[in-house]
C-alpha cells in the first residue's frame, strides 16, 4: 500500500464495494437492473475506480449528477449507460451525444428544446422522465390536481422527435426513515407514480423500457418499489442498512498522531479557549482538521479510534489539525494511527455529533486527503 505521506489518508476497500454490491444484487429480482449511483466523486469514493469496478462487476447502469461528472467518466474508459440525473443546458447536446449519455428531461420545455437541438445535429437523445411525486426538486409536476396536466405534458414530450425515451424514474424524500408518517408518504409517492406509468401505459399506449424509483432507503424497506431497476448510492459504500445486508464501510478515514503533550489541570486548549483540561491531561496533537473535512461543528463531541480504544477530541477542530485526550490510551504515541471513521468508529456518532448525515461527511473528504484503494 502506498500512504502518499503518512499525515492523512482515506482507506477506500474496493472489495467492501464489490461487496456491498452483490449483497444487495441478492436481495432483487434476477431480471432487475442495477443502476449504481457514483454522482459527488462517489461519495467522495472516487468515481472512476468505483465505476470501472461496478463495469467490471457487471451493473447495468451509472448515475452522475451533471455532464461534468458523466464526461470524466467517459474519458477514463467507462462505456456503460450513464444517466445524468440532474440539468444539463440545451448548448451542451451535442456533448450528450458523442458521449452515448442519458439525458433526465424534467420538464415538457426542456424536452422541446433537447427535441429542437438534437434534431438540427441530426441524432437522437436519449431521455429518462423524471416525474416530481412528492421530492418537490426536479421533474414533471403530476401530484393532485397537476396529474391530468402531468400526463398531458408527458404525452406532448414523447411525441417530440429525435427523442427517445428509456425510462421514466422519481425520487422518494423519506424513504430512509421508519415512522408511520413517512412510511405513508412513501407509499404515496410510489402510488402516484405507478398510476402515471399505468395511465400512461393504458390511456395514452406509452410505455417506457425502464422504470426506476428505488433509492437506498427503498432498497432496505421497499421491495414492492423495485419495479425493474434500482437506484442506490448510499449503500453501495457500506451505510444505510441498518445491519439488514451485512454491508462494510468502504472508507476508512485515517490521521496519525503529531505530538503528545502533557497539561496541567486548567489548561485552555485550541481556539475560543472551549475546552479546558480538569486533570493531569495527555494530549494528542492529531493531523486532520476541517480542511480535510472533519466537521467543525462536531468540535468537543465526539471521538476517534486508536487501536482498540476510543479518545475523546477535545476543544475546537482546527483547520489542519484537533487534539485528543490519549490520558487513558497510555500505548498511544507519535506517529499511531487515527481512525477517524470507518469499520470501527462509527460515521453515525460524527454524523450525529455534527448534526448532519453520512452522505455529508463521505463527500466533505477533501481534496487535500489521499485516497489509497486497498
Ligand atoms: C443521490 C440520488 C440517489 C441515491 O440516493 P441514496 O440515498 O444514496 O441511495 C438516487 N436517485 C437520485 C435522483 C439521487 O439524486
Amino acid at each position: 500500500m502506498d500512504y502518499p505521506t503518512k499525515r492523512t489518508w482515506a482507506e477506500i476497500s474496493l472489495s467492501a464495494i464489490s461487496h456491498n454490491y452483490h449483497a444487495i444484487r441478492s436481495v432483487l429480482p434476477s431480471e432487475c437492473r442495477f443502476l449504481g449511483v457514483v454522482k459527488a466523486d462517489a461519495y467522495g469514493h472516487g468515481s472512476l475506480r468505483v465505476a470501472a469496478l461496478l463495469q467490471k462487476e457487471g451493473a447495468d447502469y451509472l448515475a452522475v449528477s451533471c455532464l461534468d461528472e458523466a464526461l470524466e467518466l467517459r474519458r477514463n474508459d467507462i462505456t456503460m449507460p450513464i444517466l445524468i440525473l440532474g440539468h444539463t443546458p440545451v448548448e451542451y447536446t451535442a456533448l450528450l451525444l458523442e458521449n452515448n449519455l442519458t439525458q433526465t428531461a424534467t420538464c415538457l420545455a426542456k424536452a422541446e428544446e433537447y427535441s429542437r437541438e438534437a434534431g438540427r445535429l441530426g441524432q437522437t437523445l436519449r431521455l429518462h422522465i423524471k416525474l416530481d411525486t412528492g421530492m418537490s426538486r426536479l421533474g414533471y409536476l403530476c401530484a393532485g390536481d397537476y396529474f391530468e396536466e402531468g400526463v398531458r405534458n408527458i404525452v406532448r414530450s414523447y411525441r417530440l422527435p429525435n427523442l427517445e425515451y428509456e425510462g421514466i424514474y422519481t425520487h422518494f424524500s423519506v424513504s430512509d426513515e421508519d415512522d408511520a408518517e413517512s412510511r405513508a408518504y412513501t407509499d404515496a409517492q410510489f402510488a402516484l407514480f405507478t398510476r402515471m406509468i399505468s395511465t400512461l401505459k393504458e390511456r395514452e399506449g406509452i410505455s417506457f423500457p425502464i422504470c426506476h424509483c428505488a433509492n437506498s432507503g427503498a432498497v432496505i424497506r421497499k421491495p414492492e418499489t423495485f419495479l425493474n431497476m434500482v437506484r442506490p448510492g448510499l449503500l453501495l459504500y457500506g451505510y444505510g442498512d441498518e445491519g439488514k445486508l451485512g454491508l462494510r464501510p468502504a472508507m476508512r478515514l485515517v490521521t496519525t498522531v503529531s505530538t503528545i503533550k502533557y497539561y496541567e489541570p486548567g489548561t485552555f486548549v485550541s481556539y475560543g479557549r472551549r475546552f479546558e483540561t480538569k486533570r493531569l491531561t495527555r494530549m494528542g496533537v492529531i493531523a486532520a482538521g476541517y480542511a480535510d473535512g472533519l466537521p467543525r461543528l462536531s468540535s468537543g463531541r465526539c471521538s476517534y479510534r486508536i487501536g482498540a480504544k476510543s479518545v475523546p477530541q477535545c476543544g475546537t477542530i482546527c483547520m489542519d489539525m484537533c487534539m485528543v485526550d490519549l490520558t487513558d490510551h497510555p500505548q498511544a504515541e507519535v506517529g499511531s494511527e487515527v481512525e477517524l471513521f470507518g469499520p470501527e468508529n462509527d460515521i453515525m456518532m460524527l454524523s450525529d455529533a455534527a448534526q448532519t448525515i453520512p452522505y455529508e461527511l463521505l463527500c466533505s473528504v477533501t481534496k487535500r486527503v489521499p485516497r489509497v484503494y486497498v
